[in-house]
């Protein structure tokens, strides 16, 4: 055991575990993040080597406190699949031979301490609900928008994953019946539309084949638009460049069709957005959000009482999500608190 901090309880780990990178924090009881580490995945290394590479990432976050993985009371491990109840990761599309493989079991064995995996999103939105923006709402929803749109739902501090374990993929609902392929296989998924890549595919329609100019293309001379940087994306609509502006408006119009149809089935109390886009535009794209939902609601029964703002934790919201769920499941086995 390394050193003790004193004074702030217990200690927990939270990792988030993505397709290119791999962020691992300290974190105490409150939500205050001690430290980080971060490294990149190297996913094509394959499945063991990833949740090695995790564990090395905590425990060099430890070390920065002067601090060893005995001092983690758990661990949380955030990653980009769902996670069943033996620890089994079902399907990582973006990591070779994340495929039913046993996540906690190497986890585990490589950290030597108690460890929950959580799918990333919903490890986002439950970060949100504990230490964000979602603070006391009762039935959360929440959404980021990235490379792809995680997101869950957390209903009266629970996360709802379905009899499947594999609910709440808040990006895989259809908002356009026979509409642009979707990385999931789809068509019309709503992640085709108000993701970063569906966005880059709209940009690149409109500059490369419509001929269209847009100071986007000097941002990006090498023409691959889906490695544009939400920095670049905010510039570009600041200075109202035409191709930038309709492309993050239409983002912003199908993000608001999907919290549409969550508002119907689920009626949430507040609904929470995020992601790099969201933190370099929010205020700029929430009022199309809010007017694309508005629009696909009942006033009188639903959008009224529903609460679209935006996220507060940042590049934390999935490791803080994650220690905090790591923290509530190690509480629920051995009931001390
Ligand atoms: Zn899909």
């Amino acid at each position: 055991m390394g050193k003790k901090t004193n004074g702030v309880g217990r200690l927990f780990g939270g990792i988030d575990v993505g397709g290119t990178k791999i962020l691992a924090m300290v974190a105490d009881e409150n939500g205050n993040v001690l430290s980080t580490a971060k490294k990149k995945t190297k996913g094509e290394q394959g499945f063991k080597a990833v949740c090695e590479r995790a564990a090395v990432t905590m425990l060099e976050a430890a070390e920065v406190e002067g601090l060893t993985l005995g001092d983690l009371t758990a661990i949380g491990v955030g990653v980009p699949t769902p996670v069943l109840p033996d620890g089994v990761a079902a399907y990582a599309p973006n990591l070779p031979g994340w495929k039913n493989a046993p996540l906690i079991k190497n986890m585990e064995a490589f950290t030597a301490r108690p460890c929950y995996g959580v799918n990333d999103g919903n490890a986002g939105v439950y970060g949100e609900y504990v230490f964000g923006a979602g603070k006391g709402a009762k039935t959360l929803l929440g959404l980021f928008v990235g490379t792809g749109i995680g997101g869950g739902v957390c209903y009266h501090g629970e996360l709802i994953v379905g009899e499947n374990h594999m609910a709440a993929e808040m990006g895989h609902i259809i908002v356009q019946e026979g509409g642009r392929k979707c990385g999931c296989g789809h068509l019309g998924c709503l992640e085709a539309y108000a993701s970063k890549t569906g966005m880059a595919r709209k940009i690149a329609w409109e500059i490369i084949q419509e001929g269209r100019e847009s100071i986007l293309a000097e941002m990006v001379p090498n023409g691959n638009y889906a490695t544009i940087k939400s920095s670049a994306l905010q510039e570009a609509y600041r200075k109202e460049d035409p191709v930038a502006v309709e492309a993050l408006r239409e983002l912003a119009h199908y993000l608001g069709v999907g919290v549409a149809s969550y508002i119907t089935l689920l009626g949430p109390d507040m609904v929470v957005i995020g992601g790099g886009v969201f933190e370099s535009l929010g205020k700029e794209l929430m009022p199309f959000v809010k007017e694309s939902a508005r629009r696909r609601t009942w006033p009188e029964a639903s959008y009224k009482d529903t609460k679209i703002i935006l996220a507060q934790l940042g590049d934390h919201a999935v490791g803080l999500g994650a220690a905090a769920h790591a923290k509530h499941r190690f509480a629920a086995e051995t009931k001390t608190s």
